[in-house]
């Protein structure tokens, strides 16, 4: 692959071959607590001890689940202690700990007491990059933000696949990043990583140090993990420690830029942002509906190249051409041709729920956001249609939505609210957008969903978009977003299967 005039496949990777090495002679007889079961801490656990390590893991909750999963574990050889988080296991001579762990656990403080390291599980797989003997070493393309980390690490490794290198989208998604650090793709060893990391990860990973990294955004999310915003913020900003060759911030967003700025980096790397308009020197961005990149090539000054067109990009919202940019500058940095974004973008298919377009009925389109479970992710989702029916609510987890609601008033039709706290965003809307018809629904059984659809539809008129955005998690009335989501879909389709009350479509 070339790589003139663009990015580089710089690489300071032999050095991790050794420190790969160094790791596993240290995991072998190293007693180890994991701290949590489940998607994270049972490989983990296996891991450590496939390594030779003495693993106990420790759980609080004592489920079904976590029953089976200590069986599983207890079957190879791995001690599980069911029941007590708190209390740390004598002779514990290293903490691995699953994301979902708060720093302020009792476990942790114990641990600091009695000066033994903790790692995150990225962490772990960081130290284990080149742990096997001759395997080459893949660096990472990182990605974090409040929101759009899973859709932009998609679409970096379809841009890098496109690029004929064996990649694979890692992290939170897709394949495990164990599994990718210590195996191999299908048609050999890993060329390069998409790693998508959250918050939690980037705290407990002190180490990882990426090719190049992107925060997409920053917006108050899980501060009652991180305790504070600043703390928060923290946590996103350690994805650029050692970056080699790019740092990549969304200019729209100068917190992420601050970021950057603080850094500790490797000599040469570059700050790159990102924007939605024309993008200055060091930056990708937008020209006529065209996405360009005038970061990775020669004489910047005066030249930008085009990589794709904004209807390359599915689906073309705003928010989300931000994201594909964020992923060109990484690919890019990576040295990959821009011939290949275009076709890596073309080929990206989104994840369900996240800006699906479910049906179009009697003129009105429907779109399932159910994944916009925060009010930043849901003002990205109301920015990109016109006018709307608004379907939200739910738990709020201490959101406030007067901003939300000022900013996209203009563009609802109205609004139909279910959930927990629906009466907060109720209240929004009575105080900045008292004309917009709001319908709310105390229900919250199995058919509350389909009832929300129906008000919806009588709200909407032909052309409008009705939009479950919800800007609140989903666990009062569904499992998880996904549950909503789907719920939402079965309801639209049983509209195609029913006329509207009225007849034939309303003018
Ligand atoms: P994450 O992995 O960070 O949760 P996803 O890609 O799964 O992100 O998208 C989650 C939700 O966030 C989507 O449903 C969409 O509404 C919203 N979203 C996606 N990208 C962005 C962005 N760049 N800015 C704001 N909101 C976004």
């Amino acid at each position: 692959m070339s790589t003139e005039g663009t990015g580089s496949t710089g690489s300071t990777e032999g050095a991790a071959g050794a420190e790969g090495a160094a790791t596993a002679e240290r995991l072998k007889g190293l007693a180890v607590t994991v701290a949590g079961l489940g998607i994270s801490g049972v490989p983990a656990a296996k891991v450590l001890h496939s390594f030779g390590a003495h693993v106990t893991v420790v759980n609080g909750t004592a489920g079904d689940r976590q029953r089976a999963e200590a069986a599983e574990l207890e079957a190879l050889g791995v001690t599980v202690r069911l029941g007590d988080g708190d209390t740390l296991p004598a002779g514990t001579e290293l903490v691995v700990t699953t994301p979902g762990w708060k720093p302020g656990s009792p476990l942790f403080a114990a641990a600091a007491a009695a000066g033994v390291e903790i790692w995150g599980d990225v962490e772990l797989a960081w130290r284990l990059r080149g742990s096997r003997p001759g395997q080459p070493v893949a660096p990472w393309l990182a990605v974090t933000g409040t929101n759009g980390k899973t859709t932009t690490t998609r679409m970096l490794a379809a841009i890098l696949a496109a690029a004929g290198l064996r990649t694979a989208a890692v992290g939170n998604i897709g394949v495990s990043l164990l599994d990718a650090v210590l195996g191999e793709h299908q048609d050999g060893p890993y060329d390069v990583l998409a790693v998508e990391l959250s918050s939690y990860q980037l705290h407990w990973a002190p180490s990882v140090r990426p090719h190049s990294a992107a925060v997409l955004n920053l917006a108050p999310d899980h501060l009652d993990w991180h305790g504070s915003m600043a703390a928060y913020a923290a946590d996103k900003g350690r994805i650029y420690h050692g970056n080699q060759v790019a740092c990549v911030y969304n200019t729209a967003d100068p917190e992420t830029e601050r970021l950057v700025r603080e850094a500790d980096v490797e000599e040469g790397c570059r700050a790159i942002g990102f924007t939605l308009n024309a993008p200055r020197p060091s930056e990708f961005g937008v020209v006529d509906g065209i996405l360009v990149d005038r970061a990775f090539v020669e004489d910047r000054r005066n030249n930008a190249q085009e990589l794709a067109e904004a209807g390359d990009v599915n689906p073309p919202a705003p928010h989300n051409i931000a994201n594909a940019l964020a992923a060109a500058a990484l690919a890019r940095a990576y040295g990959v041709p821009p011939a290949a974004v275009r076709e890596g973008l073309r080929a990206f298919r989104p994840d369900a729920h996240r800006i699906a377009e479910v049906a179009v009925v009697d003129g009105i389109t429907y779109v399932d956001d159910s994944k916009a479970t925060n009010t930043h992710a849901t003002e990205a989702s109301l920015a990109a249609y016109d006018p709307i029916v608004w379907i939200a609510g739910g738990l709020a987890k201490g959101a406030t939505f007067d901003e939300l609601v000022t900013r996209s008033a203009g563009r609802l039709r109205g609004a139909v609210l279910i959930g927990a706290d629906r009466a907060l965003i109720a209240e929004a809307l009575a105080r900045h957008a008292p004309q917009v018809p709001v319908v709310e629904l105390d229900r919250t059984d199995t058919g509350a969903m389909a009832a929300a659809v129906s008000a919806a539809r009588d709200l909407a008129r032909p052309g409008d978009t009705v939009l479950l955005a919800p800007a609140c998690a989903s666990m009062d009335m569904f499992t998880n977003y996904n549950e909503r989501g789907d719920a939402f879909a079965d309801a639209v389709r049983d509209l195609t299967a029913r006329p509207s009350a009225d007849g034939p479509p309303r003018p």
